[in-house]
């Protein structure tokens, strides 16, 4: 064993025995050294200072003597020895001599060295230094050390401290979970831990540290000699952080999750389902209606406002597990965590449009959103939150093809048709030109007699391979390229020859009106007029025979130049019919200055305005305040008898709706005209729940009123418009 240097010396100190190791750790063979004085491993300073015999006088008294120095090697250097140095006593208990065991553990004593500057060193630096907690800690987890950044940033005063047990700076819930011991184990097996942790001061008050535990250890080989903390106060940094991250997660006008946070709940419920097979869940995409000319009614502020408030009341149609974010300007997402059956979502779905029914009112005014919601359901086959996002959009743009407050759910002959919205495109350039458009015809009724006054002209598009396409199929992407603009062309020559087509079939008819809706696009065409002119001179009809539909949107929207473009209309006799009224925010005061003849109420309000009293008087409200400023109204969507006899009892003037007819090809309308059978004959014996443009036609000529009606009310102008401004 060469570890130990192993020799003997006589009484006198001369060497005796000399084992390898002993050649090994001084240098010196064993021919060399025996006879010599034991003195030649000690230093200089210790020969000079007599430490040999000392230890030899030592060991005898005690009997044994344990000590670390520096050795001798022959070549002159040092080592640092842990030696036991023991008497030879031999059987009649006579000593002769020594025995000296030397182990080199210059390794260990350099590290001791080490530990003890670096602990001077860390001593000066924690009593230097007050925004920091230094402090250190015991093997046996009891604080040793304290500087007075320590004493500022934990309360505790340095006497108060010292001693005490590592835990006593954690709170009660932490301490009864072990995380005191368990961090500093883990310092010990890590070497060292930097984390951040709710502290507790002297005073009972927490903060939030961070802090770096680094184990005191004597060398690589060295035991544990505690651990060293530095520590400071973040609560402060914390607190911005939080609001960074809400900010960077949460819109910050509603309050509401964001994208980048609903993207984040959207992907852990599709690994959820992904894992538990059957789960369901649902992603709700949806965009207010006619956001634009809320925003535009109520300015950016009020709208903001507005928007607030919406948020809220989708919040209180979900549970607390589902998320609502705002993900855009007026568009809201809603993630339904866990759904059993399709039926639940219609249920959250209705609620929500109902939730948004009652005017919102933000300081003056009151206002009124709907939202068109679309739906995708989510099962495992979706990999993807932008797939699944993608695909409730894609159902919401089918919702708003339906019109205002719709749902539509999600299906995968969707995605086909958004693949076809851009073939719509390329075929609609040449619908005009290959005769692909035609017109259907929805007759207009006077309420008082139920009188045929005219139709509204709807455009159809017979598409080659896609059979008949309804205006929701193509007119957003008609605008959107601005093909509506010679599409509405053709509409209003179209109609305004089949309006006089009729006319001289039925010469002692009485006049029969036109209506035709205009596009908003074509409010920015500055020859809207010559073209309007054009085709009457063309089809040798009165003006006065044309009604031209507006949207309230597009009043509001191109409020500059519609003023100018229907004074110079109204100027040629044509009436201007406000179309889908209700809808958007024309202030009346605004409506007053224009040369409008008749609102259009919104088929929104009147289905349904007999069981939703709340509809009912937003129909009473519109027609009294419709004719208080002298206009005429028309009453859209009337699909009920109960409608008609509401409708009727306000004086409301005229009426569209699959109740008396639904559009109609433009020979049906035709013999329609030719028959002149008042139409209250067909509404009398139809079915209502199952309305039937074809029993129109069949009804014969006579005259009746269907029970219950003002039956003797004078008989309105023919023209739905002439009551008002004149
Ligand atoms: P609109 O001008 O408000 O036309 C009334 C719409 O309501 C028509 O839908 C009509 O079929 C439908 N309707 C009428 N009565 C009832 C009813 O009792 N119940 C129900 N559920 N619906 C009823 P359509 O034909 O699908 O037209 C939709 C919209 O497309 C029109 O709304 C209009 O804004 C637009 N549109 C139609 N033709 C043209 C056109 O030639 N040019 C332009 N620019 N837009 C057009
Ligand atoms: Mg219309
Ligand atoms: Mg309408």
């Amino acid at each position: 064993m060469t570890e130990f240097a192993i020799f003997t010396t006589t009484s006198e100190g001369r060497i005796a025995t000399w084992n390898p190791g002993a050649e090994h750790a001084f240098g010196y063979s064993r021919s060399e050294v025996i006879g010599a004085d034991f003195g030649l491993i000690f230093t200089a300073e210790d020969r000079a200072a007599g430490i040999p015999d000392a230890e030899m006088r030592i060991a005898i008294e005690r009997g044994r003597l344990d000590r670390d120095c520096w050795h001798m090697r022959k070549d002159g250097t040092r080592f640092w020895g842990t030696n036991t140095v023991q008497p030879l006593i031999d059987g009649e208990g006579r000593r002769h001599g020594f025995t000296k065991i030397v182990r080199d553990s210059t390794e260990r004593y350099e590290a001791a060295i080490a530990l003890r500057q670096s602990e001077e060193r860390f001593r000066l630096l924690v009593e230097s230094v007050d925004h920091y907690a230094m402090f250190s800690i015991g093997p046996d987890g009891l604080i040793t050390l304290w500087n007075s950044g320590a004493e500022q940033i934990f309360r505790y005063r340095h006497a108060e401290i010292i001693g005490a047990p590592f835990s006593k700076l954690f709170t009660a819930g932490d301490t009864a979970r072990g995380l005191p011991e368990v961090e500093l184990r883990r310092a010990a097996e890590l070497g060292q831990v930097e984390n951040e942790r709710w502290q507790l001061r002297g005073d009972g008050s927490r903060f939030i540290a961070r802090r770096r535990i680094t184990l005191l250890k004597a060398g690589s080989l060295g035991a544990a000699q505690g651990f060293s903390v530095t520590a400071h106060d973040v609560t402060e940094s914390r607190a911005n952080e939080k609001t960074m991250r809400k900010q960077a997660f949460y819109d910050e006008l509603t309050g509401l999750p964001n994208r980048a946070l609903f993207v984040e709940h959207l992907q852990r419920t599709i690994a959820h389902t992904k894992r538990h097979a059957g789960s369901r869940f649902a992603v709700l995409f949806l965009d207010l209606d006619q956001f634009k000319t809320i925003n535009d009614g109520l300015g950016h502020v009020l709208a903001d406002q507005l928007l607030t408030q919406i948020g809220q009341r989708l919040r209180a149609c979900v549970r607390p597990e589902d998320v609502v974010a705002r993900i855009g300007g007026d568009e809201f997402t809603v993630l339904v965590s866990s759904i059993a059956s399709t039926k639940e979502i219609i249920g959250l779905t209705d609620r929500i449009h109902a939730a948004m029914e009652p005017p919102i009112h933000v300081e003056m005014h009151e206002a009124r959103a709907t939202t068109s919601i679309g739906v995708a359901l989510g099962t495992d086959a979706y990999d993807r939150s932008e797939d699944i996002l993608r695909d409730a959009d894609i159902a919401m743009y089918e919702a708003k093809a339906l019109g205002r407050a719709n749902t539509v759910i999600f299906d995968d002959r969707m995605r086909a048709s958004v693949v076809s919205r851009h073939a719509v495109e390329s075929d609609l350039r040449h619908a005009v030109e290959r005769d692909e458009l035609f017109l259907e015809y929805q007759p207009i009724v006077a309420l008082g007699d139920l009188r045929l006054v005219g139709f509204e002209a709807l455009v159809r598009w017979k598409h080659p391979t896609r059979g008949i396409l309804q205006p929701a199929e193509f007119i957003q992407t008609a605008e959107q390229t601005g093909l509506i603009v010679p599409i509405d062309q053709w509409v209003l020559r179209t109609a305004c020859a089949q309006l006089r087509a009729w006319q001289a079939d039925a010469l002692d008819a009485v006049p029969l009106t036109m209506s035709v809706n205009l596009s908003a696009k074509q409010f920015s065409h500055n020859d809207l007029c010559q073209r309007v002119q054009r085709s009457l001179a063309e089809s040798h009809v009165a003006a006065s025979s044309l009604n031209l539909e507006i949207t309230e949107s597009t009043m509001m929207e191109r409020s500059e130049t519609v003023a100018s473009v229907l004074a110079e209309l109204r100027a040629l006799q044509v009436d201007i019919h406000i179309d889908d009224f209700g809808t958007g925010y024309s202030s009346l005061s605004y409506l007053r200055m224009l040369p409008v003849s008749a609102v259009k109420i919104d088929r929104s309000f009147i289905s349904g305005m007999q069981a939703n009293k709340e509809r009912g008087e937003m129909v009473r409200a519109i027609v009294s305040l419709a004719h208080n400023l002298r206009l005429t109204v028309v009453a859209e969507g009337v699909e009920a008898v109960e409608e008609l006899r509401a409708l009727q009892e306000l004086s409301c003037e005229y009426a569209q709706g699959f109740l008396f007819a639904r559009p109609l090809s433009a020979s049906a309308a035709g013999a329609l005209v030719a028959s002149r059978v008042p139409l209250a004959f067909s509404v009398a014996l139809r079915d209502v729940a199952n309305p039937s443009s074809e029993r129109v036609i069949a009804s014969g000529p006579e005259r009746r009123r269907i029970p219950g009606t003002a039956a003797n009310r004078a008989p309105k102008p023919a023209r739905p418009s002439s009551a008002a401004n004149s």
